[in-house]
């Protein structure tokens, strides 16, 4: 059997990082690598490393997932996740969750459960509990700047009227990785778009759009949610990656048409198991960093 060389890519977030936060973002995306690389390394498993550097996010209140979520237009959380095995195409998932301090975490035993593949809202804190899950109260996930970042938000709102726009509200994190045998894995959690209505749900648990895994490639992505589901972002770039030379093209290519059919920018990450690995954004940046055997990189340098 093949041996493969390990390794694990991070993200977190794609869209307007202030430049007074930069450091912090890098120092988390780092925290979060090395962290999933050391699980990577202790079970050589490419899936319970994606939950552990994605969780290391979701606790880290500079994300916007978990503790640090962005908030609805009602000033609530409201947060979805999924991850996957590409070995085997398991997947768990959650909509809505606002009483889990981890939602990957319950995602993962949703995996495992191997029954159903998403929850929603209460259903999904009724799983939780099953599970044997402790519910938290939601006030607990929610940061005085995610706090301070949505009245700004609603300011801006009600001086612009009616803003159309969705960019620059976003944040996500995500991970991916292959393991020696060659078992890819992707996990995506996010508190959604600032500012957004009670319900919506995002990219980032549709498998295809914000995250896949499958046998060939790993992919997570970043940015508004509407965009990246109205272009399958996730499956369109599968579908180049069978055509292009490299994971990089391939990508570059998925987000041009990104531009063209829905006027939207994003940014992803992707390994994959014989094209290499690839990070890229057409939003302002993008936090991200990667490990392996050969040492790590991050977006700051
Ligand atoms: N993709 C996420 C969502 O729309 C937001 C983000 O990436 O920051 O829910």
């Amino acid at each position: 059997m093949n041996s493969f060389d390990p390794m694990i890519v991070v993200h977190g977030g794609a869209g307007n990082i202030p430049s007074n936060y930069e450091e912090q973002y890098n120092e988390g995306v780092l925290e979060a690598v090395r962290t999933g690389w050391k699980k990577l390394d202790d079970t050589n498993n490419a899936l319970e490393a994606v939950v552990e550097a994605v969780k290391s996010m979701e606790d880290n209140p500079t994300f916007n997932a978990g503790y640090g979520s962005t908030l609805t237009i009602k000033g609530t959380v409201e947060m979805d996740a999924l991850v996957i095995d590409g070995s085997s195409l398991r997947m768990g998932g959650v909509m809505r969750v606002s009483k889990v301090k981890n939602p990957i975490v319950l995602s993962k035993a949703i995996l495992e459960e191997n029954h159903h593949v998403l929850y929603a809202g209460e259903g999904a804190h009724m799983i939780a509990q099953e599970l044997g899950f402790e519910l938290i109260d939601p006030e607990q996930l929610i940061t005085p700047r995610s706090r301070d970042l949505l009245e700004k938000y609603i300011k801006k709102l009600e001086e612009e009227n009616k803003n159309k726009k969705l960019a620059g509200k976003t944040g996500t994190v995500g991970a991916v990785a292959i393991d020696s045998k060659g078992r890819l894995a992707a996990a995506t959690s996010t508190g959604g778009i600032r500012g957004k209505k009670i319900g919506r749900v995002g990219d980032t648990p549709i498998p295809g759009a914000g995250t896949w895994a499958d046998d060939i490639m790993a992919f997570s992505a970043t940015g508004v949610g509407e965009w990246i589901i109205r272009s399958t972002l996730g499956l369109r770039t599968k579908t180049y990656l069978l055509s292009s030379k490299t994971t990089e093209i391939a990508l570059m290519r998925a987000l041009e048409d990104m531009k063209h059919l829905v006027n939207g920018t994003a940014g992803a990450i992707i390994i994959t198991k014989e094209k290499g690995w690839a990070a890229i954004h057409t939003t302002k940046n993008m936090a991200w960093a990667k490990k392996s055997a050969d040492g790590e990189l991050s977006f700051l340098k």
